[in-house]
């Protein structure tokens, strides 16, 4: 299927690696330019050539910073000529108890998971309604609908994010322009955030990393872990001129983890 968006400029925050680098070869893939980030500067240019190496017809630009800072926001869009697609990523918040956690935590876990993607999705919606195409997908995490103990920063953080999309989505003057905001729901997939947890809970009870790996992979009907790729091919079909109609949606990519019917 031609996803019709070769040509179109996406930013993709975060994505020299993991599930953020998944969605920018997608849509390299399917011939969308792209503006990639991240904060260390080498990965993040080893994922550019290799972009480019997957369709030399695209151009692929690299903004080397912190999404989560001003700074880092106006690099980003600075270097997108037009923003049509973007994806909103970062770095999640660390686990650990409630107890634990100060305001500072807090206020750090909320600006990462829920004002930064907030202040790019303000920076670029009109001038997308403006255009008439705009998609925006902002990755989350299943712990939106199912929370995980340990990760109640990310619970808090990304359920704030996924309210306030809910309402501004379903703006008439962005949904009737072709503008569309839409929340992407990972559960565990194979990138190196789920191997340092895993070799956390590793090192924590003593097990032999692989036996950790094998009970994860049990949870969900699946069997196995998602892949950087797969997640990539939601977002891009997310972004594609075919999904103008899907609006303010929560879609949980997990191999059947959540148990529930809705
Ligand atoms: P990953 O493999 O660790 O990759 C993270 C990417 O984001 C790297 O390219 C990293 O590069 C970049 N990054 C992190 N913080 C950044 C920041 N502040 N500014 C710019 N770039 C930043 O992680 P992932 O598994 O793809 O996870 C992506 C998101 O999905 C996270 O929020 C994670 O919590 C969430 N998630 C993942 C899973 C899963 O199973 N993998 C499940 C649920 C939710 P630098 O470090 O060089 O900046």
């Amino acid at each position: 299927m031609d996803l019709g968006i070769a040509g179109k400029w996406a930013l993709v925050c975060a994505a020299s690696k993991g599930l953020g680098k998944g969605c920018a070869a997608a849509l390299v893939g399917e011939g969308v330019n792209v503006v990639i980030t991240a904060r260390g500067e080498a990965a993040l240019l080893a994922t550019a050539a290799e972009l480019r190496a997957l369709n030399p017809a695209v151009q692929v630009l690299t903004v080397a910073g912190d999404i989560t800072t001003i700074a880092g926001r106006v690099a980003a869009l600075a270097a997108c000529p037009r923003v049509d697609i973007l994806v909103n990523n970062a770095g999640g918040p660390p686990p650990g108890d409630f107890r634990d956690w100060d305001r500072e935590a807090w206020i750090k876990a909320v600006d990462a998971n829920m004002l930064t993607p907030i202040e790019l999705i303000k920076a670029v919606v009109d001038g997308m309604a403006e255009r008439g195409f705009g998609r925006i997908v902002n990755i989350t995490s299943g712990a939106v609908k199912a929370p995980i103990d340990i990760l109640g920063l990310s619970n808090g953080a990304r359920s704030g994010l996924t309210g306030f999309v809910a309402g501004l989505a379903r703006q008439a003057k962005l949904a009737s322009r072709n503008v569309t905001i839409n929340n992407l729901l990972p559960g565990a997939y194979d990138t190196d955030r789920l191997k340092a947890t895993l070799s956390g809970a590793a090192a924590k009870t003593g097990q032999p990393l692989e036996a950790v790996a094998e009970a994860r992979r049990q949870q969900s009907p699946a069997r196995r872990f998602g892949s950087a790729e797969e997640f990539g091919a939601t977002c891009a079909f997310l972004c594609s001129a075919h999904a103008g109609f899907i609006v303010g949606q929560n879609l949980l990519s997990d191999g059947g983890a959540y148990p529930g019917t809705f």
